[in-house]
């Protein structure tokens, strides 16, 4: 099992090559880009644990990228990768959400050191949900079914559970649609219809209707000119989280 998957984009070839082969080495499944318009594409990518972001780059400068980092997976740690007398880009990159910086030429203990700790303080990964009770009802994700104690089971399509598992796993936060492109469609969100979220958000809400009891409280709650939520009407089961 590798550590993580860590993203390298770095312009410098006898750099990256240094950096890729250390993460390598240590146990990281890594993949690398030689300038920002690539590198922002990989950064976005679901099932990244980590960003290693150089600032001067061709093609996308490293700080948009981090912008764009932000905006569509806002809890992403990124690591700044900077040279030395350039200051005022490493406290532009700080302020604008990056997790740390190192300032080349770095060692690769230094470098890793700096990655461990990074990952260190990410907060845990919220487990799995399996489970989610909804009113008197239970919803299975596994299984992708609504069951009801007076009623039939309910299927849900297989967006439907992975949207619901992904907005009860981030329940303490809104998500954006672009996020929720990016992550639950494994898409690049640039481009794409954020209607296409609506769409199904809208299906999933008509599906949990019936299932929720009229003083229950809403499953899934509009952000305004953001997103969705993980409503008070679901919750999860502490026993039963795995
Ligand atoms: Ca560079």
């Amino acid at each position: 099992m590798p550590k993580g998957r860590i993203i390298v984009v770095e312009d410098e070839p006898a750099i990256r090559r240094g950096v890729v082969d250390a993460l390598r080495l240590t146990g990281y499944e890594v993949s690398e880009a030689a300038d920002g318009a690539i590198g922002q594409q990989l950064a976005v990518q679901a099932n990244v644990d980590l960003v290693l972001l150089d600032l001067l780059l061709p093609r996308k400068d490293g700080l948009e990228v981090l912008a764009e980092i932000r905006r569509v997976c806002p809890t992403r740690p990124v690591i700044i990768l900077t040279a030395r007398g350039t200051e005022e880009d490493r406290v532009r990159g700080l302020k604008m959400g990056a997790d740390d910086y190192v300032v080349k030429p770095f060692s690769a203990r230094e470098l890793l050191a700096r990655v461990e700790a990074v990952l260190r303080r990410t907060l845990p990964r919220e487990p799995d949900v399996r489970i989610i009770k909804i009113g008197k009802g239970t919803i299975d994700l596994s299984r992708r079914e609504i069951r009801w104690p007076a009623a039939d089971r309910q299927e849900l399509s297989e967006t439907e559970a992975l949207l619901l598992q992904y907005l009860v796993g981030n329940r303490t936060r809104a998500v954006s649609r672009e996020e929720l492109l990016t992550r639950v469609w494994g898409v690049d969100a640039q481009g794409l219809e954020t209607r296409t979220v609506d769409m199904h958000i809208a299906r999933l809400r008509a599906k949990l209707k019936e299932f929720t009891c009229e003083e229950s409280p809403e499953a899934i709650i509009t952000v305004r000119s953001h997103g969705y939520m993980a409503g008070p009407g679901l919750c999860v089961p502490v026993e039963k989280v795995t």
